[in-house]
């Protein structure tokens, strides 16, 4: 099935350094073992957040890694970091396992083709093994608003679950033969029909909507439930400019109080939150990449906490 090469495909051959760590861990234990963890790793590097723990919201699952959880626990341990692990359907019960296991490092999502015909039924399953959400949904066949797709929203809704969506530029897979695959079925402006109509979804959109940062950035702006990471290739595009995204997040202080944020943070970067991806290895230079665009558009500190973790750890429920 063409959804299930891009399972294997896409993230690690294709897209590079766009692969989607989603990090949700089950709240019980979650504060004493962060706070244990706050300033250090276990083997003693400073982590690279430099204030608690990091909430990695784009991990894929990768099981053509045959140690992929162990070498994620050692990345997680090293980072201080929590993964939201976007999870193939078909590898459910692995990762399911594995988030029992380490509750404060893996939170479980399941990734599910749209246009399957038992889509609903699979979403139902991963509700009833712990699953927290869902993601990253993408490569459909009709624009995320297509009302077909509205029986998992609605399902979604009536869980409080976040919801994962990749928005923007797609990879190509094929050259030699025709694929179903097209970005415009995943503009980010389609995720404001779906933060509107589900209002007890949280939408989470992947890759700030690259290259229509503008519309994801306002529609963000406008919808309390929703957030973008900034994985994938932008903020190597943008590494010469990336005070420009200042121009993109610009309401700092605008002060629209009838839309709520977290801890009412009226700095417009807190629409964001991190994600990275990308290969295990790779991780430590998204969070490098996220630190530069910071420092570029003079994020505070508190901000760039709510970045790096505060904002999903509090929407998930773990106590930070
Ligand atoms: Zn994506």
């Amino acid at each position: 099935m063409m959804n299930k090469m891009f399972n294997q495909f896409s993230r690690r051959k294709f897209l590079g350094a766009a692969g989607a760590t989603t990090l949700l861990s089950s709240a019980r234990g979650f504060g004493a073992y962060a706070s244990s963890l706050k300033n250090s790793s276990s083997d003693g590097v400073p982590a690279s957040s430099g204030k608690g723990r990091i909430v990695d919201m784009h991990v894929h699952f990768d099981a053509k890694k045959p140690n992929y959880i162990e070498d994620f626990l050692k990345v997680s341990e090293r980072l201080n970091l929590t993964a939201l692990m976007l999870t193939p359907f078909e590898n459910r019960k692995v990762v399911a396992e594995a988030a029992k296991q380490h509750p404060t490092r893996i939170v479980p999502f399941g990734y599910v083709d749209l246009d399957a015909p038992d889509v609903v039924q699979q979403v139902e399953e991963l509700h009833s093994m712990g699953f927290r959400g869902l993601g990253e949904l993408e490569f459909v066949k009709k624009p995320y608003i297509d009302p077909s797709y509205f029986p998992v929203y609605e399902r979604a809704n009536e869980y409080g679950w976040v919801v994962l969506f990749h928005t923007g530029i797609v990879l190509r897979a094929k050259f030699n033969e025709p694929e179903d695959v097209a970005s415009g079925r995943m503009r980010p402006i389609h995720l404001e029909e779906i933060a509107r109509r589900f209002p007890k979804i949280t939408v989470l959109g992947a890759h700030c909507g690259n290259p229509e940062y503008q519309w994801a950035a306002e529609i963000a702006r406008w919808n309390s439930n929703m957030f973008f990471d900034l994985s994938g290739s932008s903020l190597t595009k943008m590494q010469r400019r990336l005070s420009t995204f200042r121009d993109i997040f610009w309401w700092t202080g605008e002060g629209d109080s009838v839309v709520k944020t977290p801890d009412n943070d009226p700095n417009a970067f807190v629409k964001l939150v991190f994600g990275s991806d990308t290969s295990l290895e790779g991780i430590e230079n998204v969070v490098k990449q996220y630190h530069a665009l910071f420092d570029a558009c003079e994020v505070p500190e508190p901000t760039r906490n709510r970045i790096m973790g505060g904002t999903l750890i509090n929407l998930l429920g773990l106590p930070g």
